[in-house]
């Protein structure tokens, strides 16, 4: 473990030079205070947990202090905003503030969200809210624990420095860690710019640090590219499968990782809804929970442009061709497991579908539904669940089919049934009106609610004593909460 001031840097990102970065200082907030931190983010760092609690630390995430070994910088980018181009977005709050490597030899970006304004804040004021802030922290860290993999989050920091919105609210700032900050957009920004030499700069950076194992291959920019179009296909696999909607897949906001990525208006969802937008200012759905499939497909036709000076046209459209299958496969899996099944068989995607058309019908919490029926075995259980079903005569006969399915293989006993189904199936997920709760009194100054849903979130799919109210459907007012989407 390590004291704060013994974090090693070595800033790989930073050396590329000003043309893909430019050094800017954080802002600082007025009255720093410790709101929530993850231990097992800070772990990454090679942190004590108690270490957040120091006034110090608070203070360096906040703007006020910063190593000398750090080199703070805002990336530049574009991206494609809701199927337009931007020619010039960048980091307009956010700062890389350094790359940190650990004791396990992992390099991890700290990079500090609501820094303050930079070159391409463009009319932005550089700042976060509390509320958005707390938001990411906590949807980071309960996908990371959901086995989605996520950006991570370190801790929130509230201030008392005011920040406009729709209305006043408290300035905040996130530390959020990556393996890296590169986005498709990063690649967009030299491509359509016409530097294709900083392009292949950067390529090469991407692969050397982030794809090594794709050197070894005959084509590694096209090895690479196909890996990326592999993780991302498993990526929304889980996102579809557990019912994430990221609410603003633009080209800007996906990690060249495969990682889940700058969050924004997200959601789970509660009741199954194919058609759910979770972002209200988009009017079109295009970023709709079952949009989110071809969106990805879109993303990723978008950064195989940027590498079109590369590798061949014909072998990128190959590999995106690639992405459908991958997705489905990886879908599948998943949501068999869900089910509680072991092995794959032709009928099960109509046995899902019909399932998913039932639960649309009747509105049917999502999560809760696969829950409740790994709880008991599955004639037990499918006989309570019919409750929620208004086309009762319907379900009965999915139910039938269901067993059946089930009595096709070993399913193994009761018990491991549902420790099987139970491991896949979360109890806890951060629903919009859990978070709310969290939020307003983190706004009033009372941070033991964010923190306790943070705690819970980290072992979602393991039943904690005294949290039976986090496994809730919501509230009549927590339906359909409207987030506002500044943040
Ligand atoms: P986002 O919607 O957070 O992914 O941001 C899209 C673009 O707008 C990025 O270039 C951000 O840096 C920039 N941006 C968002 N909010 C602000 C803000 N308050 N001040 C400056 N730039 C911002
Ligand atoms: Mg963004």
């Amino acid at each position: 473990m390590k004291a704060l001031d013994e974090l090693t840097f070595d800033n790989r990102f930073a050396r590329l030079g000003d043309v893909f970065s430019t050094s800017v200082l954080p802002e600082p907030l007025a009255e720093p205070r410790l709101v929530v931190a993850s231990d097992a983010a800070l772990a990454l760092l090679d942190l004590e947990p108690a270490q957040a609690e120091d006034p110090v630390f608070a203070e360096i995430f906040s703007g006020h202090k910063l190593w000398a070994d750090a080199d703070a910088r805002a990336m530049v980018y574009s991206g494609h905003q809701f199927g337009s181009y931007n020619p010039r977005l960048g980091d307009g709050r956010g700062l890389l503030l350094g790359e940190v490597y650990n004791d396990a030899g992992e390099h991890w970006d700290l990079h500090l969200k609501g820094a303050g304004q930079t070159p391409f804040s463009r009319m932005g004021d550089g700042r976060a809210v509390l509320r958005s802030s707390i938001r990411e922290f906590l949807a980071s860290e309960a996908l990371h624990a959901l086995g989605i993999p996520s950006s991570r989050a370190a801790c929130v920091i509230g201030s008392s420095t005011p920040v406009w919105r729709e209305k006043q609210e408290q300035g905040a700032m996130i530390l959020r860690l990556a393996p890296s900050h590169v986005r498709f957009g990063s690649f967009e920004y030299f491509y359509y710019t016409k530097q294709h030499d900083h392009l292949k700069t950067l390529v090469d950076h991407v692969l050397n640090l982030h794809y090594p194992h794709c050197l070894e291959q005959p084509e590694p920019y096209l090895a690479m590219y196909k890996e990326i179009v592999e993780r991302n296909a498993e990526l929304i696999a889980k996102w579809q499968a557990y019912g994430f909607c990221h609410g603003v897949m633009n080209t800007d906001n996906m990690s060249i990782l495969g990682i889940t990525f700058d969050f924004g208006p997200f959601a789970f969802l509660d009741d199954f809804d194919q058609n759910f937008i979770c972002n209200h200012s988009d009017h079109e759905g295009r970023y709709s929970y079952s949009n989110q499939v071809p969106i990805g497909q879109w993303n990723l036709s978008a950064l195989a442009q940027a590498l079109t000076p590369f590798i061949e046209v014909e072998t990128l459209r190959e590999a995106i061709g690639l992405f459908l299958p991958l997705y489905q496969a990886h879908y599948m899996d998943l949501m068999r497991r869900r089910l509680g099944l072991t092995t794959a068989q032709d009928g099960d995607e109509m046995l899902i579908s019909r399932l998913l058309k039932l639960m649309q019908n009747s509105g049917v919490d999502y999560s809760l539904f696969f829950r409740r029926l790994g709880d008991q075995p599955a004639a037990d259980a499918v006989g309570k669940l019919r409750d929620d079903f208004v086309d009762m005569r319907g379900f009965d006969i999915w139910a039938d089919d269901y067993q059946s399915r089930c009595a096709q293989e070993d399913q193994g006993s009761d018990a491991e049934r549902r420790a099987r189904m139970h491991a896949v199936n979360p109890l806890y997920i951060l629903r919009n009106y859990l978070a709310q709760q969290a939020i307003e009194a983190a706004e009033s100054g009372d941070y033991e609610e964010v923190r306790r849903l943070h705690r819970v979130l980290c072992k979602p799919f393991t039943e904690q004593a005294d949290m039976d109210r986090y496994a809730q459907r919501p509230p009549d007012w927590g339906k359909h909460l409207e987030i506002s989407c500044s943040s």
